[in-house]
């Protein structure tokens, strides 16, 4: 039966983490990590997440199976903190969202449902993305294509190009956006750049997919949020996932989901019947644990206050150092301006280096990131960031 199976490619960041877990040196970095580390290069346990947990096994519960849609209260919090607490959208009963295993879950049960609503539509994602967004799509029976997003000379976004692409897509394109702190680049539209992407899709009817994997790792929860409001006042429908891995750190949990804005609560209705079959007939109903967890802090006045302080503690603590990755690179010879890492946001930089630099730093120093530059600052720390600096200096001499 399997003679004919063919060995698939390795993920390329397992290479990566696989290469590093086998190599001696006791100074090696692991920077091609997509996960937020402490200064103490460790993965955080919020205290907000323990202490749920602690008051969940407190009162301890019998694990039947969730509805297929998740922990309602879980639903409910997840609207209220991608749409706002209080928003229209949410009060209309507009907005259809269902628990998924995490980001990726989201955008699976999206993708499922949008192949059945729309199977000759084609995906647009931005060149480059998240390496897994062509691959989900292609799986999920799409023709993926990328728009211009990365502008190499310019250390920036090719905006032009973007709204070029957008706007010679066909009506009915999906459009793939990052709603902040874009993977892999850390480049970020600006407000006025995201109305007139608003403005584009509306006017060429395209469906807009917000990826929302970092929300509170840019600006801050609101502030990473406003893209949706502006959809939202477009009048356009459109497709949200959520990530809480980062927001969290609640990796192995797999919690996320998936929202549907619709015209009406009654339409919204259906939608949700439908998405509750691509659940069902995937993995019947989400996990109870994660889920839990995150409604429990996020309706928890006191918690989700101190959710919002460690977040902002995470955010901020990724800020200070691309501020001191700017300064030690100076500092340590290299002459070029390196200032951009300061203005990219979220967890990743591209940091501009080509694929042989990236290859001499993992080989000669053991500071490993992808080969396309991509450095997760967030597995920067005080002990680690000096040696780093002076390791990027030698190679971009
Ligand atoms: N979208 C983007 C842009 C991501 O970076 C990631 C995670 N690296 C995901 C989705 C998936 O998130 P999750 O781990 O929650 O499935």
């Amino acid at each position: 039966l399997f003679n004919a199976v063919e060995m698939a490619p390795r993920d390329p960041i397992l290479g990566l983490n696989e290469q590093f877990n086998a190599d001696s040196n006791p100074d090696k970095v692991n920077l091609g990590v997509g996960v937020y580390y402490d200064d103490n290069g460790k993965l955080p346990l919020l205290e907000c997440v323990k202490t749920a947990e602690k008051q969940m096994m407190e009162a301890p519960k019998a694990r039947g199976y969730l509805p297929i849609d998740g922990i309602a209260a879980y639903d409910s919090a997840v609207k209220n903190l991608v749409f706002g607490a209080g928003s229209d959208a949410v009060k209309s009963g507009r907005v259809a969202t269902v628990q998924a295993l995490g980001g990726t879950g989201g955008l699976k049960v999206g993708a499922d449902f949008l192949k059945r609503l729309s199977p000759n539509a084609k995906v647009l994602i931005s060149d480059p993305s998240w390496e897994n967004h062509r691959a989900l799509f292609t799986n999920a029976g799409f023709v993926v294509e990328a728009y211009p997003y990365y502008d190499a000379a310019r250390r920036g976004i090719n905006f032009d190009g973007m709204l070029t692409a957008l706007n010679a897509a066909p009506a009915g394109t999906i459009v793939l956006l990052h709603a902040c702190c874009h993977n892999p680049t850390g480049y970020d539209l600006t407000a006025g750049q995201w109305d007139q992407v608003v403005a584009v899709t509306k006017a060429r009817q395209l469906v807009p997919f917000l990826d929302m994997a970092y929300q509170g790792f840019g600006a801050g929860i609101a502030e990473d949020g406003a893209v949706i409001g502006k959809f939202v006042a477009s009048g356009q429908d459109f497709f949200v996932s959520t990530s809480f891995s980062k927001s969290f750190s609640l990796y192995g949990e797999r919690v996320g989901a998936l929202s549907v804005l619709c015209s009406n609560k009654e339409e919204a209705d259906r939608v949700l019947s439908q998405l509750k079959i691509v659940i069902r007939t995937n993995y019947s109903n989400p996990p109870t644990h994660g889920g839990q967890v995150v409604a429990t802090v996020l309706n928890t006045p006191e918690l989700r206050a101190l959710w919002e302080k460690e977040l902002a503690a995470m955010r901020v603590r990724i800020k200070q150092m691309r501020t001191a990755m700017v300064q030690k690179l100076k500092a340590a010879g290299v002459k070029q301006d390196m200032s951009f890492i300061e203005q990219q946001v979220g967890m990743f930089s591209y940091s501009g280096l080509t694929k042989d630099q990236m290859v001499r730093l993992r080989s000669e120093f053991s500071v490993y990131g992808t080969d396309t530059g991509r450095m997760c600052v967030a597995a920067l720390n005080s002990r680690n960031i000096d040696y780093v600096c002076a390791c990027i200096a030698k190679v971009v001499g």
